[in-house]
């Protein structure tokens, strides 16, 4: 079910659980402001996710609260997953679905990495 993204941090929230270690995630890449892992339901041959290690609930809360640090080195590493995952020749897709109508899912912020096909039209 879409979430309400203007509540507040839920810290039993599933991708805080992973990042605790408390449920168990296929480690891509993990640095000091983010964790990528592989997406447990794939919806492209690469399907990767990319998530902050600090609390926010969504890419609006991370925009707003977030610190320049934290921003850049997220930033920073959606880029490094893309590129020493080989996307970026052949290309790839950035998505973060944000708040209700987004139909996002989880309310910690993650960034999906969509690649291995040509992907198509931008979704509606
Ligand atoms: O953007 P949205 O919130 O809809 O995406 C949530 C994503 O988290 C889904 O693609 C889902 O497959 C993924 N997920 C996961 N591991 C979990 C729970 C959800 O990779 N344990």
């Amino acid at each position: 079910m879409p979430i309400d993204a203007t509540l507040p941090y839920d810290d039993d929230n599933i991708f805080a659980k992973i990042l605790r270690g408390e449920i168990p995630s296929k480690k891509v890449y993990e640095d000091d402001h983010a964790y990528a892992f592989h997406d447990i339901n794939p919806q492209a041959p690469h399907h990767i996710l990319v998530i902050p290690k600090g609390r926010y609930v969504s890419w609006d809360d991370f925009s707003v609260k977030a610190s320049d640090t934290e921003i850049a080195g997220f930033v920073r590493a959606v880029g490094k997953v893309a590129r020493d995952a080989g996307f970026v020749e052949p290309g790839y897709r950035l998505l973060a679905n944000t708040g209700p109508d987004s139909h996002q899912e989880v309310p910690h912020l993650h960034v999906h990495i969509f690649a291995g096909k040509p992907l198509g039209p931008m979704l509606t």
